[in-house]
């Protein structure tokens, strides 16, 4: 699981190299962030300008049940984990999708635990 998440991640051909995976038994879901757009997933950026650009969160929220614990990883160019906490959009998305943990590695590659409230209506 993790090598191939680290392959999935390391070959996405951007700058940034992360990849999400949501457990499935034997079929688990993993994705990286992609330039690939899609309308569920809106972000403002600092210079007011907009997107659609999934990080590897929201990519793999697309398969995502309610309940589902998300795994997020990030990797360096040669290889070595770094921080991966998710950005405010992918946590409200992750609220949004029912997700119930969010791990994610940090600087050294241990994994750290957020649990994801559920959003109030
Ligand atoms: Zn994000």
């Amino acid at each position: 699981m993790y090598y191939r998440a680290r392959e999935i991640a390391l070959n996405n051909n951007l700058n940034y190299h992360i990849a999400a995976f949501i457990r499935r038994g034997k079929s688990d879901i993993i994705k990286s962030n992609t330039l690939k757009t899609n309308p569920n997933f809106f972000q403002q950026y600092h210079d007011n300008m907009h997107g659609y650009h999934m990080h590897a969160e929201m990519n793999v929220l697309r398969y995502s049940k309610p309940g589902d614990d998300i795994h997020v990883m990030r990797f360096k160019k040669n290889g070595l984990f770094t921080m991966a906490k998710p950005c405010g959009y992918c946590m409200k998305y992750m609220r949004k999708f029912e997700i119930r943990r969010c791990y994610y590695t940090d600087w050294n590659g241990a994994w750290n635990m957020i649990k994801i409230k559920k959003e109030r209506n």
